[in-house]
């Protein structure tokens, strides 16, 4: 109804302009050189109109003209900044479906069109690495640590292929490059630790872990690695209040109470971690200042006392008897031990050197110890320091696995149940 309106009204002002430009009397002349052009008022009026509007729109076709590149450009920018977001898409699907081929492609392809910006170049580098290209992340990971808000992640990108190329002073400087970037990231804090260790710096690595079971291992080691006496010491003391019953941290702690001439102390660490858990070093440890071996017998003794029914008590009675002669004694913790359903080697080979004692270079001896020795063959094995991670065997506690490298997984295997033959026969 409006529109009608409006519609009516400028039809009556275009008819009443009309009308009064019809009645304006008089004629204009206008001569060009030789061209002279005569019109009626009106008329004349009404091509001036014309040609103000003809002139507009030719303004306006020439501005076009004039914006035509730059328009071109816009449209070509949305145009490429579209297909880059789809070829970023792309590349995102294909690292989440393992393509490697597709996603470097796709990677390449967004680069190309988006350019290098840190989304462009983090997914150029993962792309590199799913296809085992690792020049070309590494150069997208470099291309990252020069953007100003991204270099963490590419520091973060170069630190984790200098981790898995085992290179750990590349590594070290590019933890301490990613933590100047962006401070105090929890992942670079547990990057961080794992790198100590694996370079043997067990003090910097105990102030990086956290709550860890394996602390008390690491503590051993720092105090092995730490020239000043009344450090390594403080170091052991934390691995034994931590773990009295892990034998190298009281073996650690020991040591240097020893060395500090408090042997009393020592030996009081050393009689309360055989309480918990008994071991050949402990006992090696708290024999060593005697040499008489009726005396090691007595000492010996006076540390089975306090967990008697123990095999490793039992077999510690019977060792340091026999070396003192004592070979009844000797034999009669060994049957103890056997009657406690104990097979393991070492038995059978101190049996083997009671009958050696007690029977001498006779036809009797010699058959009693093969038998014994036979027995060893078939014992079983006797417990031993291991790997928890790779299961390799070693002969001594080191901080660290010789075999596969990981830290704090050596552990004393004695919970080694009896063959099932054994077992049958008990
Ligand atoms: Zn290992």
């Amino acid at each position: 109804m409006a529109k009608v309106i409006l519609f009516l009204v400028a039809a009556s002002v275009i008819v009443a302009v009309a009308w009064l430009l019809a009645g304006i009397p008089g004629q204009v002349v206008a001569s060009i050189g030789p061209v002279t052009i005569e019109a009626s008022t009106p008329v004349a009026i009404l091509a001036l109109a014309v040609l103000v509007a003809a002139i507009l729109v030719l303004l306006r076709l020439l501005r076009g003209l004039w914006n035509l590149p730059r328009i071109g450009a816009v449209w070509l920018r949305r145009h490429r900044t579209e297909a880059g977001e789809r070829a970023v898409t792309r590349v995102l699907v294909a690292l989440a479906a393992g393509e490697q081929g597709p996603a470097r492609k796709q990677a390449r392809q967004a680069r190309k069109l988006l350019g290098e910006s840190p989304q462009t170049l983090l997914l150029a580098a993962e792309a590199g690495r799913l296809a085992g290209r690792e020049d070309e992340a590494e150069e997208a990971f470099r291309a990252l640590t020069k953007q100003a808000d991204a270099s963490f992640l590419g520091f973060r990108g170069l630190l984790r292929q200098a981790v898995d190329r085992k290179d750990w002073t590349e590594a070290l400087i590019l933890a301490k490059q990613a933590e100047t970037a962006h401070p105090g990231t929890a992942w670079l804090r547990q990057q961080r630790a794992e790198l100590a260790l694996q370079t043997d710096n067990w003090a910097e690595a105990l102030e990086l872990t956290g709550p860890d079971p394996k602390r008390p291992a690491y503590y051993v080691a720092a105090a092995d690695a730490e020239p000043d006496p009344a450090r390594a010491l403080a170091f052991a003391k934390q691995a034994w209040k931590q773990a009295p019953g892990f034998v190298p941290a009281v073996l650690a702690y020991a040591t240097r109470l020893r060395a500090a001439g408090s042997e009393k102390r020592a030996q009081a660490c050393v009689l309360d971690a055989w309480k918990h858990s008994p071991h050949p070093d402990l006992a090696a440890f708290a024999l060593a200042p005697l040499t008489d071996p009726l005396a090691r017998a007595q000492a010996a003794k006076r540390l089975a006392a306090a967990n008697p029914a123990n095999p490793e008590s039992r077999i510690l009675l019977a060792r340091t008897a026999l070396d003192a002669g004592l070979t009844g004694e000797a034999r009669h913790q060994l049957d103890a031990a056997g009657a406690d359903g104990i097979r393991q080697r070492r038995l059978s080979l101190i049996l083997a050197e009671i009958e050696e004692q007690e029977r001498g270079d006779t036809e009797a001896g010699r058959l009693a110890q093969h038998k014994a020795l036979r027995q060893a063959a078939a014992a079983d094995p006797d417990p031993h320091w291991q790997c928890t991670s790779c299961h390799a065997g070693v002969s001594a506690w080191q901080p660290k696995c010789p075999s596969c490298g990981n830290a704090g997984t050596i552990q004393w295997q004695s919970d080694r149940r009896p063959s099932g033959l054994s077992v049958a026969a008990a």
